[in-house]
């Protein structure tokens, strides 16, 4: 099984590769993000405690955030491989997950980070904020707070995986192909 974290800042393009890597490694891919969306989409209890957090640029709390995550892995035990998109976004949830895979005899392979300077990280949200719908996205105060969160909440993630000697630092500026195969490098020599 390969494992992946995709990991880095809001609008570092997590996505987008996310998808390349899908088709390439055959796995399932699961954002966080995403599902949150889906929730607050559908106006479910869940949906609407995270929207009041999503909607400030904060984290939602980690309970429920692992919770959501742990549901979706349980209903796809069946696959090659997962590659986790938005999540870990703290210690603890890196904790949850890893006692979550550790269950079925899992593990994380490898925690790619794309690395991005803020500055383009806030033009490609307000770009993207123009044609997503995402009410995240348009507003740049919340976009700053989102990426303040993600230092100061969020990169200890890193150290954390980087002490086990799984996680590598892949440059995120480029065209989509270039930065797709530095992740493939990566992967290909580490996972
Ligand atoms: P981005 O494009 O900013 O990386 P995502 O689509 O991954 O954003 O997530 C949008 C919002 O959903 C985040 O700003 C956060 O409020 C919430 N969220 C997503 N994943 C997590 C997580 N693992 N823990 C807590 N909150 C999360």
């Amino acid at each position: 099984m390969i494992n992946l974290i995709l990991f880095g800042p809001p609008g570092s393009g997590k996505g987008t590769q996310a998808e390349k890597l899908v088709e390439k490694y055959e796995l399932l891919h699961i954002s966080t993000g995403d599902l949150f969306r889906y929730e607050m989409g559908n106006n479910t209890p869940l949906g609407q405690e995270a929207k009041s957090y999503i909607e400030k640029g904060e984290l939602v709390p980690d309970e429920v955030t692992v919770g959501m995550l742990r549901n979706k892995v349980e209903a796809n035990l069946d696959v090659e491989g997962y590659i986790f998109d938005g999540f870990p976004r703290t210690v603890p949830q890196a904790d949850a997950l890893d006692n979550l895979l550790a269950e079925n005899g899992n593990e994380v392979s490898l925690l790619l980070m794309l690395d991005v300077p803020d500055d383009e990280l806030v033009k490609r949200l307000l770009l993207r904020g123009k044609t997503s719908g995402r009410a995240d996205d348009t507003d740049e105060s919340i976009i700053r707070n989102r990426i303040e969160v993600y230092k100061s909440e969020t990169t200890p993630v890193f150290d954390y995986y980087a002490a086990k000697g799984k996680a590598a630092k892949v440059y995120g500026v480029g065209s989509i192909e270039e930065i797709f195969g530095r992740l493939c490098d990566e992967i290909d020599s580490h996972a």
